[in-house]
């Protein structure tokens, strides 16, 4: 069997005709920038996610930067944010002329709030979580935090487009939730694209403004801006796509458990929270990241699977943001160091089909018998 750890061309290849529709019929109108397909996914999107608004913006990483910018962040702040993230939640911070400040994550590998309390001083204005591999971060205590030290909440939602919390959606818990629409994301477009989710009417109308070129609907510039829209043919296609999403959710759950479920006996291997065990959390398993216990023993694991055809990798090239050389952190945050040396991800898709899970659960027993 050959299971690849991504398969584009069968996302593709599920809603084609439809797609190459949609596509098309834009085209011959002319419709690209602005339009009203735009405007319909971004009210889509703002009802999926528990807000009042949405903003459609180029990619994720941008809408933590439109965020932050809105949120006056800048120049002398710090902003606390968990190092196993993707280096774009530090860059957004970064750019914005703040400090991103890099804390522990914890044994779910999402953001740990002690390690965010004992990161707090007078600079610090605001918290970046990531809501990591489809789940979301422990809220009623970042909430609280956030109240006891007035700082502004700012949820990295790239993974978790609908997932929840005490049934409250990803992304609606902060000032803004971010979302990205990459590719390989749960929900992909043909491209880069990206939303910002807010109940806020004053961030809504800044981030409005700000995506672009700070230009009211009819034209006039009113502030400095960037250009960050969302493609009016990506909303198209997002629009359709989520309104499919439910379907998919289901399914990467059913995967999750029938790997939790097949691999329960192995000792060996930390398996991430099955859905449904914890009765606060939804999780919609953007991916499924484990753990191998004996870190020198990863490698050699991940051949074997690569060997019998199953593709793994690890996420962020297997190095937390502070890691990198090339960014100048000088934190050591020993946890989050060992989550990464331990750490890998099996496929988690809706192509796979129970034959090739099942495969993929026998490949791995085999290993450890
Ligand atoms: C994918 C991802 C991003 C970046 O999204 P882009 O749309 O590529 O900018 C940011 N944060 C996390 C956690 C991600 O997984």
């Amino acid at each position: 069997m050959n299971i690849p750890f991504f398969n584009y061309s069968f996302i593709h290849g599920q809603y084609k005709q439809e797609l190459s529709n949609i596509i098309l019929n834009l085209s011959e109108q002319g419709s690209f920038i602005l339009q009203q397909e735009l405007s319909d996914f971004e009210k889509n999107l703002a009802n999926y996610c528990h807000s009042n608004y949405s903003v459609g913006v180029g990619n994720c990483t941008d809408a933590l930067y439109l965020s932050l910018k809105a949120a006056g962040i800048g120049k002398g702040h710090e902003v606390i944010f968990s190092s196993h993230t993707f280096v774009a939640t530090a860059s957004a911070i970064h750019n914005t002329g703040a400090t991103p400040v890099p804390v522990e994550c914890g044994e779910d590998h999402l953001i740990d709030t002690k390690s965010i309390e004992s990161a707090i001083n007078s600079r610090t204005r605001a918290i970046v979580p990531t809501q990591l591999n489809g789940q979301v971060c422990d809220m009623e205590e970042i909430l609280e935090i956030c109240e006891k030290h007035s700082l502004i909440l700012i949820e990295d939602s790239a993974q978790s487009l609908g997932a929840k919390y005490n049934n409250k959606a990803a992304g609606s818990f902060g000032l803004t939730g971010c979302f990205s629409f990459y590719p390989a994301k749960v929900v992909g477009c043909y491209g880069d694209g990206g939303a910002v989710v807010t109940s806020d009417d004053e961030i809504y109308d800044k981030i409005f403004l700000l995506r672009d070129h700070g230009r009211k609907k009819i034209g006039e510039v009113v502030t400095w801006g960037i250009n960050s829209r969302l493609d009016n043919i990506q909303a198209a296609i997002l629009d359709f796509k989520l309104k499919k999403y439910h379907l998919d959710i289901d399914r990467r759950r059913e995967i999750a458990s029938k790997y939790i479920d097949g691999l329960a006996e192995i000792d060996d291997l930390k398996m991430p929270r099955k859905p449904g065990s914890d009765k606060r959390r939804f999780e919609i398993f953007q991916n499924f990241e484990i753990e191998i216990k004996d870190e020198t023993d990863r490698d050699k694991f991940r051949q074997y699977l690569s060997n019998k055809g199953v593709g793994t990798i690890l996420q962020w090239g297997g190095k937390a943001v502070h890691e990198w050389k090339g960014l100048n952190f000088k934190q050591k945050l020993p946890f989050t160091e060992s989550v990464m040396r331990k750490s890998f991800l099996l496929p988690m898709n809706t192509s796979l089909n129970d034959k090739e899970i099942n495969y993929i659960i026998e490949t791995i027993q085999n290993y450890f018998k």
